[in-house]
């Protein structure tokens, strides 16, 4: 079956530690874009987008804390349309097993999701990313899909 991603999408934004300085320059260069859409992030993530960029985010809890537990959470509801999550390939973290989580609900739920810096520039300037798309999900999932919010 097939589930809308809407005009103003919701962008989900989680970067480690390590890449929260690529995470702030990407949004800075993209603010126009990000600020069209409605933002979430995970705690550290958001408050940088918030206080940095003047972004309006809602913010969830730390990664490590379930932050991206929440946002798989919302995947699975329907409530996020698009990942961008900078994971640092250089450093285990504490959560490994929630990033893991993260990505996996990511691709079950067949949203675009980029994690690196040159994937998000593709995936931002995207004609798809102003207009409506019918994304592919899983089949037997229709009462879980929600519909886009206004
Ligand atoms: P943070 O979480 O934005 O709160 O740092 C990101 C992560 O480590 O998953």
């Amino acid at each position: 079956m097939h589930a809308p991603l809407p005009p103003r999408k919701t962008i989900a934004l989680v970067a480690h530690d390590n890449m929260k300085r690529d995470m702030a320059e990407w949004a800075e260069f993209n603010h126009a874009v990000l600020a069209r859409h409605r933002l979430v992030a995970t705690g550290t993530t958001g408050t940088i987008l918030q206080h940095e960029l003047g972004l309006r985010v809602h913010r969830l809890q730390s990664g490590p804390m379930g932050g991206d537990q929440q946002i798989g959470a919302l995947i699975a509801e329907s409530g996020v349309d698009m990942l961008v999550f900078f994971w640092d390939p250089l450093q285990p973290q504490p959560h490994d097993p929630d990033v893991k989580a993260l990505l996996r609900l990511a691709a079950v739920w067949n949203i675009p999701v980029a994690s690196t810096r040159a994937t998000a520039d593709f995936l931002i300037s995207s004609p798809l990313m102003d207009g409506a798309y019918e994304r592919q999900v899983p089949d037997g999932v229709e009462h879980l899909v929600r519909s886009p919010a206004p």
